[in-house]
């Protein structure tokens, strides 16, 4: 990757952390975002700063013992990294993860109701069903393994007590999952004040399976009906 593409991804990792902010999915020094280089090289958010004013300088390369070479920089990589990196070594389809606390959907990851009703022909087809994973302490190694027995099956989840996390082929991708899913989890909210979603009938269902699998979503569904 040449100087010149690699500042383009910090520009986009600031662009998405400043989308975040306007949008309310982040307060304080809340989420974090990285994004895959190379086998062991990555991007992240620093920790502990706004991601709604972040500028490229701020964002640090880092590999996966978590050193980090970024010359002076007084930043360290986000707290979050080890979990960014369960995602990278899980999954090698993985390009970009985008960790946030969207008030809609930290909601249901508080409340651990999951979204997976398929009620929403779009979360079926650009998100998949979405779990609510264990509880674990922010910034700890317990994070990465909370996740890791969910990310074969889900592009989206919900982590307990805490707020969202989503992956993608690349940041594009996940960031428009956590788009979708806070905006899943709005008219969710919505829908169950006046009677509840009504489900997909179930052979459309798979239909629109089909057309998220064909979009690249790892499974768009599918779990809840083949257990
Ligand atoms: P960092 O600022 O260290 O990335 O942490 C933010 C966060 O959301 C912790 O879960
Ligand atoms: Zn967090």
């Amino acid at each position: 990757m040449t100087q010149a593409e690699e500042y383009k991804l910090r520009e986009q990792i600031c662009e998405t952390g400043r989308k975040m902010w306007q949008l309310g999915f982040v307060a304080g020094n809340d989420g974090n975002i990285s994004v895959k280089l190379g086998d062991d090289t990555f991007l992240t958010t620093p920790s502990g700063v706004s991601k709604g004013d972040m500028t490229p300088d701020m964002i640090l390369r880092v590999n996966s013992i978590g050193g980090f070479y970024e010359g002076d920089s007084e930043l360290k990589p986000s707290s979050e990294f080890k979990m960014h990196l369960r995602c990278y070594e899980t999954r090698s389809d993985v390009g970009a993860v985008v960790h946030a606390h969207p008030p809609f959907a930290t909601a249901f990851a508080g409340a651990n109701v999951p979204l997976d009703q398929y009620g929403l022909s779009e979360a079926v087809m650009c998100l998949g069903s979405v779990p609510v994973t264990p509880f674990a302490v922010p910034g700890t190694t317990g994070v990465a393994d909370s996740i890791e027995p969910f990310l074969c099956d889900h592009d989206a989840l919900l982590l307990m007590n805490h707020g969202a996390l989503t992956l993608g082929r690349d940041l594009t991708q996940a960031y428009y999952r956590m788009e979708t899913l806070e905006h899943t989890a709005k008219i969710t909210l919505a829908a169950s004040l006046i009677g509840g979603l009504k489900e997909i009938p179930r052979d459309k269902i798979d239909e629109c399976c089909e057309l998220g699998r064909a979009m690249g979503i790892r499974n768009p569904g599918y779990v809840k009906y083949r257990q």
